[in-house]
């Protein structure tokens, strides 16, 4: 990937039968400019990820569209009596790219803590996956004041045992969890303001040339509207796109915007 380029990475969660997840890719790379300069990933359900990535490849191969894929969920464990669980090795030989970690569904409704989140980093990492670290404050925490320190929390919870060099492998995406799904999107000064404040968190820690590099995407109700007044801001590289991602439209004008940014700088 090119240095600190915008990246639209999708999020579709658990959503498409097989055949509409096809006919979505299908027009993603119909109509994907091959010339791009946005790094885009797509994260479908993981049963259709080694397919989707198969999807890729020969999209690259056959039309110069270029798109990663990624996995929504890992295991902590290696390997062993874990029903149900899928481990990053096998997600490896999937031959994906990415691992989303830390996303908020995946705090509330399954209960993983920053320790499980950072034993799941390291078992991507034993296994060459990179990693779309999610953090957000909920909204009674920003009410009170605290989305600062509650999101860096997490930061260090679960990133602060990594070195320099593994966080070249970790996309941080900023996701405020009263803006997914609900419509509600963070204003780009409130945006702006948290990726600038991880970005300085990562500089205490881990010094200025890895903050430099780090790509922080924000993502909660992002959209073709208001992507682009986002995506314009300093410390936003980009987006993590829910509900918008399930759309060919929608997903590739918010692209387009990340695109418009890139041109801009
Ligand atoms: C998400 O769940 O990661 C997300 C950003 O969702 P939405 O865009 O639908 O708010």
């Amino acid at each position: 990937m090119n240095k600190r380029n915008k990246i639209v990475a999708a999020n579709w969660k658990m959503n498409k039968t097989f055949d509409e997840a096809q006919d979505l890719v299908d027009e993603i790379i119909e109509k994907l400019p091959n010339n791009l300069e946005t790094d885009v990933i797509i994260c479908p359900p993981l049963v259709y990820t080694e397919y989707i990535t198969d999807m890729a490849e020969n999209a690259e191969e056959e039309k110069g569209v270029t798109f990663f894929t990624g996995a929504q969920n890992v295991s902590q464990f290696n390997d062993g009596a874990y029903t149900g669980e899928v481990s990053a090795k096998m997600l490896s030989e999937l031959g994906t790219d990415f691992v989303i970690v830390g996303h908020s569904e995946r705090r509330k409704y399954f209960g993983e803590t920053d320790q499980v989140l950072a034993e799941k980093i390291n078992r991507c990492f034993e296994n060459d996956l990179s990693v779309i670290f999610c953090c957000g404050e909920q909204l009674e925490d920003r009410e009170a004041g605290k989305h600062l320190d509650v999101v860096k929390n997490q930061i260090a919870n679960a990133l602060f045992h990594l070195t320099a060099e593994q966080m070249e492998n970790i996309i941080i995406a900023y996701e405020p969890v009263w803006a997914i799904g609900t419509g509600k999107t963070a204003t780009k000064e409130q945006a702006q303001e948290m990726h600038k404040f991880i970005r300085s968190l990562i500089e205490e820690k881990f010094g200025e040339e890895t903050a430099d590099n780090i790509y922080i995407l924000y993502g909660g109700s992002c959209n073709a509207d208001n992507a682009l007044e986002l995506f314009s801001q300093n410390d936003i590289d980009g987006g993590l796109i829910g509900g918008a991602s399930l759309v060919a439209d929608k997903f590739l004008k918010i692209i387009s915007a990340a695109e418009t940014c890139q041109k801009d700088n």
